[in-house]
């Protein structure tokens, strides 16, 4: 395992203190200009860079680099720029409602930004899109300024859900370098913070000769702990890390690196993983949303949207298109990423159970989400094929769109836009590497579910396989089924 924090180079730049910073302030200077140009540039989606930069090149980059590198969008994210300041103006200092505690209310917004995503067709408006931007930076200030943890980013965040879930899937992890020093660690600075007006020599780092071998030095401010409140040498699974390395500058031991790993390592350790509803229902639920949000996008969605409307009466109403639609693509969102995720998920836990003989020994919340993990590369699989396709077809808009922001604004030093830059996309390759996707996302996903159920059913394992194999199956022949249809290229010219 290489610890990547003591690279030469690298290693110094993200340990830095204002190393995270240094990613997030050009991220923060990219979202103020998505947020100008969507308020006051063109309507035309395809040109301006308010719809062009998320939904095109944002997400298309984000599920690349999390499955590649790890989860450094959090780590960019400016929407925690505010943290600072909100914090200093917290005055209660509370932790987030228990009840609240879980990931439910992530699903909840991950549902309903991927329903207002087709409903209000965000995709298409420029200004509806920077409307999303500006809540992102409204919500994260708030919640920050209102409780102790990084609530935004471990209990809402949609976009930190979907990273926190496939960046289980990266070759990246923080870890401590070694358990012992952590044993006798009085203060905890990882998950504590450090705050001493100050310098600080630790004694166990006073050499032979009595002097200091490393002074570690504290300004007035401190260092903060881990805002998602994880502990650096209990940490087995990358869920809720922002990757903030906050824990890397706060511990005083020097004990914290970023190490390498295999890939998707941790979705066959069951120490990784809790047992929980709300979390196995977040990764199941977005394997699913991955390949509803395709659906959303190939021409049988119409049809089953029209079928919906009259088969619940709702012509005679005499509503608005936009309502109708509204409800049409609710009941397919709820359908499609609740309930038949909750029922295939449920029945294929109690089939194993039963067909392994089971039942009186596992309980069905022990069966169900002891697969969850499985859902992880088929989801990635779902989410690589759509958002490759966008940045694939849509690559070079952004040029052409930033020529002519310039020009907007009469800065010609790059010239005239020509809106044809890259050419025709090669849709057979593109079609290739989708497929590709689905099926190393299938094998990935059948591999894990095949080790865990090795794990809980011995010898009984085939028999404790087949439903959850069956339902990946049925899972990638429909994802295949999608992506085989022809696809709205949103966001590119050709459309
Ligand atoms: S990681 Fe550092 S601060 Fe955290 S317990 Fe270990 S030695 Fe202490
Ligand atoms: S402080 Fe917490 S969230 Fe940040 S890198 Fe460390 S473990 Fe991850």
């Amino acid at each position: 395992m290489i610890d990547v924090l003591r690279l030469p180079l690298i290693g110094r730049i993200l340990k830095h203190r204002r190393g995270r910073l240094a990613l997030q302030v050009p991220f923060l200077l990219i979202a103020l200009l998505l947020i100008y140009d969507g308020f006051t540039g063109t309507p035309l989606a395809a040109q301006n860079l308010a719809t062009i930069v998320p939904w095109v090149h944002f997400r298309g980059f984000a599920i690349l680099v999390l499955l590649l590198a790890g989860n450094l969008f959090c780590m960019g994210c400016p929407f925690t720029l505010p943290r600072t300041l909100a914090k200093r103006l917290s005055l209660s200092g509370r932790r987030f409602p228990r009840l609240l505690r879980g990931k439910w209310l992530s699903i909840g917004a991950l549902l309903l930004l991927f329903f207002l995503y087709e409903w209000l067709d965000l995709w298409a408006s420029p200004a509806l899109t920077a409307w999303v931007i500006v809540a992102y930076f409204a919500a994260s200030f708030v919640l920050e300024a209102a409780f102790s943890e990084s609530a935004f980013c471990k209990y809402v965040c949609p976009l930190g859900a979907f990273n926190f879930v496939y960046s289980t899937a990266a070759p990246t992890r923080i870890g401590v370098h070694d358990a012992d020093v952590c044993k006798s660690c009085v203060g905890r600075e990882c998950l504590n913070g450090s705050y001493s007006p100050q310098p600080i020599i630790l004694i166990d780092q006073i050499g032979v000769d009595g002097a200091p071998t490393k002074a570690h030095i504290h300004n007035k401010t401190g260092v903060p702990g881990c805002g998602t409140l994880l502990f650096a040498p209990q940490i087995q699974s990358n869920l809720d890390c922002t990757l903030c390395l906050d824990c890397v500058r706060a511990c005083p031991h020097d004990n914290v690196g970023l190490f390498t790993r295999a890939p998707g390592a941790e979705l066959t350790q069951p120490d990784a993983w809790h047992k929980r509803y709300d979390l196995s229902f977040l990764i199941i639920g977005l394997a699913f949303m991955g390949l509803l949000n395709a659906f959303g996008m190939i021409p049988p969605v119409y049809a089953l949207m029209s079928d919906l409307i009259d088969a619940l009466g709702l012509r005679a109403l005499g509503w608005s298109g936009l309502a109708l639609e509204g409800i049409a693509l609710l009941t397919i969102f709820a359908g499609g990423g609740v309930v038949l995720p909750a029922l295939l998920t449920f029945s294929a836990a109690s089939a194993a159970r039963a067909l392994t003989r089971t039942t009186h020994r596992d309980s069905l919340r022990a069966a169900l989400t002891a697969f969850a993990p499985a859902f992880v590369p088929i989801g990635a699989g779902f989410w690589l094929a759509h958002y490759s396709f966008h940045l694939w077809i849509g690559f070079f808009t952004i040029v052409p769109a930033f020529q002519a922001f310039l020009l907007d604004h009469r800065i010609g030093i790059l010239g005239q836009p020509n809106w044809l830059l890259g050419g025709e996309p090669n849709l057979t390759l593109v079609g290739l590497l989708q497929t590709l996707a689905l099926l190393g996302g299938f094998i990935g996903s059948l591999s894990v579910a095949s080790r865990i159920a090795l794990r809980l059913y011995r010898r009984g394992s085939f028999l404790g396989l087949l439903p959850w194999a069956l339902l990946l199956l049925a899972l990638m022949l429909v994802g295949l089924w999608v992506f085989g249809q022809p696809m709205e290229m949103r966001g590119a010219l050709f459309d």
